[in-house]
């Protein structure tokens, strides 16, 4: 049965769907254009009718249509696979283990729910515009500074003072009350109270807002989800927000994301301050990438929808609440949520410096042996996170009103985290004391024991020496004995180049492939690799040629060990990323495998099954069946397996890759290009280097 996944694909045109946000130029068999993904003046940017793919040579991102559009929107892959199936007409199955008619029945309710909060929003806005009642509330959006421009594009609202104004309205367009309680903008009258607190009525409902500025909350697709009410006289809360709806949801909602979206991947930074003022009016001054993150301290579920837009996360915190319990929090949880990056990182050569040490090492030690070439990988946040150093006492909308220029170069040069935790944790010290200056270290070290980039821990631990005046040696001593106590963010792997590992001959396509070609050398199997997909599975599987076929077998068969035995994506993790795959649907569970073995710090026996999407479980079915036809392995032999299925496919994938390019250079030697034929022949270099220390890899390990 062919997949869903398959049918979108022959249906929908990568070149003309890449076409729709990117001017592409046809450039022999390709098409390039400038990469949506980086910066960059001249195109390096190409997409590939024949495989349907694409590719940046400039900041190696690449895919299949699936992948573009998850990128360049944002979307997780489910939701691409929605709007891939509505674009290609072809209908996606209701999830399987719901009962279609209670989706159907919670689809219409949230429906009905938006049209109510857009009638809501309507109505707010519409009385902060002409309402006599609200010339309160139009004084102190004067006075907050928000300009009539932003009060038209955030459609600021006005909530009466009075207790039915709104509800009155809203039944009188034909909702029930129900549906007023359910969306969040009434309550129920409790009929034993005598209602003085509640409108000195019984029965029915009464509103929920009420003499508040009305703030209305949209999610990343522009839809009201909510609204924040900010009291106008001395009303408490202060701030009120929705409740918990269909729509609302608490600890995920960041204000203005919508009309930051853009600008967000456009400065590649989002600034996220604590209220919605401010936010209204880093808008209004044109540092449009900034969001509020209200009522609640930061969450996993903040940082998920961030980490889509951009890897770079500047906190304007409030300066009362720095280095608050709430804000730790916040902190930690945006370091943890953001994806882990394995990089290489060279050991000094005959050095193996903080390392579990093994057998094999052990054995090259004393038999003598230099260890040049070892290359440590360590994991690292994939994410930079940094501080607004802001004048004290000052709310963002205070500085960017009074001091534009302060509040523009607080934006684009936000204090690394560090920096800022070396002020925060010593605040409260005399570090003329002895005592106080252990303390230091004390709180201090398991800071500079997260900074994985050897030359940056190297001058923290100066600084900081310098500040508690020690020796640096002692405070390196120190350090060790806190990074043993750190698991987290330790060394997950070693792949050196000179192993003496031997690797099984068991696997799918061993025989053909162990050859190890010449690198440079274009190979022309992988030459024409995919081709679109037919309607007939079996015919299509026929007609895929031999290597491309082997490699789609060997995704197979790395993604089912890895769902077998999820620890051993510790050891591959270094070797190929996501863009490594062909296949849409092992490329997305090596993907989910990857976050929910991050997630391995809040330990979850839920089956796997639990995180994919149902259109992939058939996929999940196929690639287990493919590791259980095969012999039982121990620990170490499984390790082996899954680094040689690993380096394969990375293998195929650079290989696919140089003749892409040999072809692209080709073409550009022919027109003359002198600049991308130089471009291209770098890349080309770099590829091989790679290739080369991979093929010595793969030959020494037999
Ligand atoms: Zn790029």
């Amino acid at each position: 049965m062919t997949s869903i996944i398959e049918t979108i694909k022959t249906k929908v045109d990568v070149v003309e769907e890449i076409g729709l946000v990117v001017a592409l130029q046809k450039s022999g068999k390709a098409f390039k254009g400038l990469c949506p993904f980086h910066n960059e003046r001249t195109p390096s940017f190409y997409v590939f009718a024949e495989n349907q793919s694409w590719h940046c040579f400039g900041c190696n991102e690449g895919g299949d249509v699936f992948s573009f559009v998850q990128k360049q929107q944002g979307l997780e892959f489910r939701e691409a696979l929605l709007y891939l199936a509505e674009k290609a007409g072809v209908p996606v199955e209701e999830q399987s283990d719901r009962d279609p008619e209670a989706e159907r029945e919670a689809s219409a309710a949230r429906e009905r729910l938006r049209k109510l909060n857009e009638d809501a929003l309507l109505w707010f806005h519409h009385m902060l515009l002409r309402s006599k009642d609200a010339a309160e509330a139009r004084a102190y959006v004067q006075s907050r500074g928000i300009s009539t421009d932003s009060v038209l594009s955030f459609s600021l609202g006005y909530a009466p003072d009075q207790w039915e104004a709104l509800s009155r309205y809203l039944l009188g367009q034909g909702y029930s009350e129900r549906e007023l309680v359910m969306g969040g903008l009434a309550r129920e009258r409790l009929e034993q109270d005598n209602g003085a607190d509640q409108g000195g009525n019984s029965g029915g409902v009464y509103d929920y807002f009420r003499n508040r500025l009305i703030f209305p909350i949209r999610d990343t697709r522009g839809r009201v989800i909510g609204f924040g009410g900010r009291a106008l006289g001395d009303g408490k809360p202060k701030y009120l927000n929705s409740p918990q709806t269909l729509l609302f949801e608490k600890n995920s909602v960041l204000y203005a994301i919508d009309m930051a979206r853009d600008a967000i991947k456009q400065a590649r930074q989002v600034v996220i301050v604590e209220g919605y003022v401010d936010a209204v009016i880093a808008h209004q001054y044109g540092t449009k990438q900034t969001v509020a993150c209200i009522g609640s301290a930061i969450t996993e579920k903040h940082i998920q929808q961030l980490k889509k837009l951009t890897k770079q996360v500047t906190l304007a915190l409030d300066p009362d609440a720095a280095g608050s319990a709430a804000t730790e929090h916040g902190i930690q949880e945006a370091l943890r949520t953001f994806d882990r990056v394995i990089v290489p990182v060279p050991l000094p050569s005959g050095r193996i410096e903080g390392q579990r040490s093994n057998g094999q090492n052990k054995a090259r030690a004393q038999s003598g042996q230099q260890l040049h070439g070892i290359i440590r990988l360590e994991e690292q946040v994939d994410a930079e996170i940094n501080v607004l150093r802001l004048p004290p006492g000052e709310d963002p909308d205070e500085v960017i009103r009074r001091d534009l220029s302060t509040w523009l170069h607080a934006v684009s040069h936000p204090v690394p985290l560090v920096d800022y935790y070396f002020v925060v944790k010593t605040a409260d010290l005399d570090l003329n004391k002895p005592g106080d200056q252990a303390e230091a270290a004390k709180r201090l070290l398991p800071v500079i024991g997260m900074i994985s980039v050897r030359v940056k821990r190297d001058a923290y631990m100066r600084k900081l020496a310098g500040m508690i005046r020690i020796e640096e040696r002692s405070l390196h001593e120190e350090l060790q004995r806190v990074l043993r106590g750190q698991t987290a963010y330790g060394i997950v792997s070693e792949f050196t180049k000179s192993s003496q590992g031997h690797m099984p001959k068991t696997m799918p396509g061993t025989q053909k492939q162990n050859s190890g070609e010449l690198v440079g050398v274009s190979n022309t199997g992988e030459e024409k690799t995919q081709k679109r997909a037919d309607s007939n599975s079996n015919q299509q599987w026929n007609r895929l040629d031999r290597s491309s076929r082997d490699k789609l077998q060997w995704e197979d068969y790395l993604i089912g060990l890895l769902v077998q035995n999820p620890a051993l994506n510790s050891h591959v993790c270094g070797i190929i990323n996501d863009g490594d795959f062909a296949g849409t649907d092992t490329r997305e569970l090596y993907h989910i495998l990857n976050s929910v073995y991050q997630r391995a710090s809040s330990p979850s026996n839920q089956p796997f099954e639990q995180f994919v999407p149902s259109e992939l479980l058939a996929t999940v079915a196929r690639v287990q069946k493919c590791v259980e036809s095969g012999t039982p392995r121990d620990g170490v032999g499984l390790v082996r397996e899954a680094v040689q299925c690993a380096t394969r496919l990375k293998r195929t994938r650079l290989l696919q890759l140089n003749t892409e390019l040999s072809y692209l250079i080709r073409e550009a030697d022919q027109a003359s290009d002198k600049a991308n034929l130089r471009q291209l022949q770098l890349r080309q270099l770099e590829i091989c280097q790679q290739l080369r220390t991979l093929n010595s890899a793969m030959h020494l390990h037999g």
